[in-house]
C-alpha cells in the first residue's frame, strides 16, 4: 500500500476541505451522478502534474477552481494534496511520508510542493518517475477513456508505456543533460572566441613583456654600474675636498694672520698722520716763539732807547744839579729877606687855628712866594730840578716795566721753545715707527700676494671640483630618473677594490679619472640602449601581460573543463540513449508476455503483441523549461521517431486491426495492456473511473475477477 490519501480544497465541486484515506488495498468511490466522482480522478491528474486542461474537462485554471454552489461562496484557490506511504522508500526521498500538493490560482498561477516546501513541476515530476508515475496519467484511467491507450498516436503511446516502466526518468535526464550540452557547447564557443579574441593581444603584451624584461635586465646593469660610478665618485669627490680644505687651510689662516698684521700696519701709518697735526703745531709754535722773540727785541729796543733817554736825562740832570748848586751859592739880599717876612706876617694872619697839613701848605706857600720874590732865576732852578727828576724818574719806572715785560717775554718764548722741542722729538720718534710699518706693509703685501697666489691656484682646483660636483648632481638626477630609488644605493656603497677591501681616501683620489670615465660612458652607453628600447610603463605592461595572460590561462582552463564537461555529458546522454533503448526493448518483450497472457484471458485466445515502429520525422522543437525553443542535437541527428503499434488478433475472428474492434473490445484490448503494463512495472496505485461501462456483463465479470 502506497497510497495513503487524498485531500481536495476548492477543487471544483470540493468547496470544502474533503480528505479520502485509502486504507484497503482497493477503495470504491460510489454516488450519484454529478456527486463529483470523476472529480476526484482528476484531482489525482491534477495533483501529479496534468497539464492538458481538456484532460480535466476545462478551459482553464480558473475552471478548477470551486466556483460557488447554492451554500458556498466561489474559492479563492484549489488545492490537491497527495500522501504516500514512503516506508519502503519507493519514492527517492529519506521520509517515511511524501505529500505532493498542487495549488492553482484564480489567475492560472500554480504552485507546487513537497512535504510542504515549494517546488517546481520538474521536481514533482522526477520524484515521481522512478515509481512509474508519470504525467502521461497511464495508470488513471478517466471516465469513456478506457481505450486511451489505443487511441493515442504511436509516439504519444511510446511515452505511455515508458512512463509505465519507468524509463521517463532517464528521458528527462537525457534531455537535462542535451540541454547542459547545448549551454555548454555555446559556452565553448563563447570562451573560444574570446581566446581568439584576446590572442593578438597577448602576442603584442609578449613582445612588450620580452622588451621591458630586456630593459628591466639591462636597469640592473645598470643599477650596478651606477652604484660603482657613483659611490666611487662621491667618495673621490669629498676625499678631493677635504684634501683641498687641508691644502687651503693654512695658506688661509696665514693670510688671516698678514690680514690681521696689515692692518695693525696700517693703524700706525693712520697714528704717524696725526705727525701732521703736531707739525702744524710745531709750526704755530715756531711762529709764536718768532712773535715772542720779535715783542723781545722789540722791548729790548725800547729798552736801550729808554736807557738811551735816561743817560741824557741823567746828564742834564747833572748839569742841573751843577747850575742849581752854583745858584744856590747866591747871597740874599735883606729886602728880599724882609719881604719874606712881610710875607709871612701876611699871610699868617689869618693862620691861628690849623692843623700841620694847613701848616705845611701855608709854608709852602710863603715860600712860593719867597721865591717869586727871589725873581725867576730860582723859579726856574727850582722847577728845572723837579722836572727832570721826574721825568728821569719816570724813564726808570718805564726801564723797569720794560725789564719787567721782557723776562716774560723770554719765559714764554722759553716755554714755547721747551714745547716745541718736546714735540719735534715726537715727530722724530713717529717717523721712526711708521718707517717700520712701511717696511711692514711692503713685506705683509708681498707674503699676500705669494698666498694669494696659493690660494687662487687652489680655487681653481676648487672650481674644477665644483664643476665635477656638479656634472654629479646632474648625472644622478638623471639616472634617479630612469631607475628610480635604486640608484640611491650607492651611498651604501664603499668602494672597494676588486678583493673586496675598502679603498682609503688617498687610494681613491689617486685612482685615475679616465676609469671614472670609462665608467661613466658605459652608463651612457646603456641609458641610450634604454631609451631606444622605450620601454616606458614597464610597470603596467607587466600588470597589464599578467592580468591578460591570467585571464587567458583561466579561459583555457574554463574551456578544457567545458570540454571535459561536454565530453562527459556526452557519454552521460549515450549511456542514457543505450539504457533507454535496451530497458525499452526488454520492457517491450516483457510487456507483450503479460499482455498475451491478459488477452487471451480476455478473449479466451487469440494474440496481442506491442511493436516499436520507426518513422522519418520533421525536426521538432522542444520547448525548454524557460519557455525557449530548443532542438536538440541527439534527435536532430537521428530525426526518426519512435512509437508503438498494438497488433491484436482475435481469435475466430479475422481481424487484425485497431479500427476494427468493437468498442466493448477496444476497452478489453485497452484493459489487458494496462494490466500487463502493471505487471512489469506495478505503479503504486491505479485509478479506475467506470472502465468497465463499455462492458457487457461476462466481460465486467472478467474484468472483476482481473482486477481482484
Ligand atoms: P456521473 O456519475 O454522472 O459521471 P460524477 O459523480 O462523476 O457524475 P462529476 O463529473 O465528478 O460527477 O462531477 C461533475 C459535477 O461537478 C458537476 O455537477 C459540475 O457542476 C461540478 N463541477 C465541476 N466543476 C465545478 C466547479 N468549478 N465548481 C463547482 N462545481 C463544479
Amino acid at each position: 500500500m502506497y497510497l495513503k490519501s487524498l485531500e481536495l480544497s476548492g477543487f471544483k465541486s470540493f468547496a470544502k476541505r474533503s480528505t479520502l484515506t485509502f486504507a484497503a488495498p482497493i477503495s470504491a468511490i460510489v454516488g450519484p451522478n454529478g456527486s463529483g466522482k470523476s472529480n476526484v480522478a482528476e484531482a489525482f491528474r491534477f495533483v501529479l502534474g496534468e497539464q492538458s486542461m481538456k484532460s480535466l474537462r476545462s478551459k482553464r485554471g480558473e475552471d478548477l477552481i470551486f466556483n460557488g454552489a447554492g451554500e458556498g461562496g466561489r474559492a479563492n484557490r484549489a488545492s490537491v494534496k497527495l500522501v504516500f506511504d514512503n516506508s519502503r522508500h519507493f519514492l527517492p526521498l529519506d521520509f517515511e511520508e511524501v505529500s505532493v500538493e498542487r495549488i492553482v490560482y484564480r489567475d492560472s498561477l500554480n504552485e507546487y510542493s513537497i512535504n510542504g516546501s515549494k517546488v517546481r513541476l520538474k521536481d514533482v515530476v522526477e520524484l515521481l518517475a522512478p515509481a512509474h508515475i508519470g504525467a502521461s496519467g497511464h495508470h488513471i484511467i478517466s471516465q469513456g477513456e478506457a481505450d486511451r491507450i489505443l487511441n493515442a498516436s504511436s509516439r504519444d503511446r511510446k511515452e505511455m508505456i515508458e512512463d509505465g516502466l519507468g524509463l521517463k526518468i532517464y528521458q528527462y535526464k537525457r534531455l537535462e543533460s542535451e540541454r547542459k550540452l547545448l549551454k555548454i557547447d555555446e559556452n565553448i564557443k563563447s570562451v573560444a572566441s574570446l581566446r581568439r579574441e584576446i590572442a593578438p593581444h597577448i602576442r603584442f603584451l609578449e613582445r612588450q613583456v620580452e622588451k621591458v624584461e630586456k630593459a628591466k635586465a639591462m636597469k640592473g646593469q645598470l643599477v650596478v654600474l651606477c652604484t660603482q660610478y657613483f659611490s666611487r665618485e662621491e667618495a673621490y669627490l669629498s676625499a678631493t675636498r677635504r684634501a683641498l680644505d687641508e691644502k687651503i687651510k693654512g695658506p688661509k689662516e696665514a693670510l688671516e694672520k698678514l690680514e690681521r698684521e696689515l692692518a695693525g700696519a696700517k693703524k700706525t701709518l693712520e697714528g704717524a698722520s696725526s705727525k701732521d697735526e703736531r707739525l702744524q703745531e710745531v709750526i704755530s709754535l715756531e711762529g709764536k716763539i718768532k712773535a715772542a722773540r720779535e715783542e723781545k727785541d722789540s722791548l729790548i729796543r725800547d729798552l736801550g732807547r729808554l736807557e738811551g733817554e735816561i743817560t741824557s736825562s741823567e746828564k742834564v740832570r747833572a748839569r742841573e744839579e751843577t747850575l742849581a748848586r752854583e745858584r744856590s751859592q747866591e747871597s740874599i739880599s735883606a729886602d728880599k729877606l724882609e719881604s719874606l717876612i712881610s710875607l709871612y706876617e701876611q699871610e699868617s694872619k689869618g693862620a691861628k687855628d690849623v692843623t700841620v697839613p694847613a701848616l705845611l701848605s701855608f709854608i709852602k706857600k710863603i715860600l712860593t712866594g719867597f721865591r717869586t720874590l727871589l725873581g725867576e732865576s730860582w723859579q726856574s732852578v727850582f722847577s728845572h730840578d723837579e722836572d727832570s727828576k721826574k721825568e728821569l724818574q719816570n724813564l726808570k719806572e718805564a726801564k723797569n716795566a720794560l725789564e719787567k715785560k721782557i723776562t716774560l717775554t723770554e719765559i714764554k718764548e722759553k716755554e714755547l721753545e721747551s714745547i716745541r722741542v718736546s714735540l719735534r722729538k715726537e715727530i722724530e720718534e713717529e717717523k721712526d715707527s711708521s718707517r717700520e710699518a712701511e717696511k711692514s706693509i711692503f713685506r705683509i703685501i708681498a707674503e699676500e700676494n705669494k698666498i694669494r697666489g696659493t690660494l687662487s691656484a687652489l680655487s681653481r682646483e676648487e672650481e674644477a671640483l665644483a664643476r665635477d660636483r656638479g656634472s654629479f648632481t646632474r648625472e644622478l638626477e638623471d639616472a634617479q630618473n630612469i631607475i628610480g630609488q635604486a640608484v640611491l644605493e650607492f651611498k651604501k656603497t664603499i668602494p672597494a677594490d676588486s678583493s673586496g677591501r675598502a679603498l682609503s681616501r688617498e687610494e681613491i683620489t689617486a685612482i685615475p679619472r679616465e676609469e671614472q670615465e670609462t665608467r661613466r660612458r658605459e652608463i651612457e652607453k646603456i641609458k641610450i640602449r634604454l631609451e631606444e628600447a622605450g620601454a616606458g610603463e614597464g610597470e603596467e605592461i607587466l600588470k597589464e601581460y599578467k592580468e591578460v595572460s591570467e585571464r587567458d590561462a583561466f579561459l583555457s582552463r574554463e574551456l578544457t573543463d567545458l570540454e571535459k564537461s561536454a565530453q562527459d555529458l556526452r557519454i552521460l546522454i549515450n549511456d542514457l540513449g543505450e539504457k533507454l533503448r535496451t530497458e525499452f526493448a526488454d520492457g517491450i518483450t516483457k510487456i507483450n508476455i503479460e499482455f498475451q497472457k491478459f488477452f487471451e484471458l480476455m478473449f479466451g485466445g487469440g494474440t496481442a503483441s506491442l511493436s516499436i515502429t520507426r518513422e522519418k520525422r520533421a525536426a521538432r522543437a522542444e520547448i525548454d523549461e524557460n519557455g525557449e525553443e530548443v532542438s536538440l542535437e541527439a534527435e536532430r541527428e537521428e530525426k526518426i521517431e519512435e512509437g508503438i503499434e498494438v497488433s491484436v488478433s482475435l481469435p475466430r475472428k479475422r481481424i487484425k486491426g485497431l479500427m476494427m474492434l468493437s468498442g466493448g473490445e477496444r476497452a478489453l484490448t485497452s484493459i489487458a495492456l494496462l494490466f500487463a503494463m502493471s505487471q512489469v512495472k506495478p505503479p503504486p496505485f491505479v485509478v479506475l473511473d467506470e472502465t468497465d461501462a463499455a462492458l457487457d456483463e461476462a466481460n465486467s465479470r472478467k474484468y472483476g475477477d482481473m482486477v481482484e
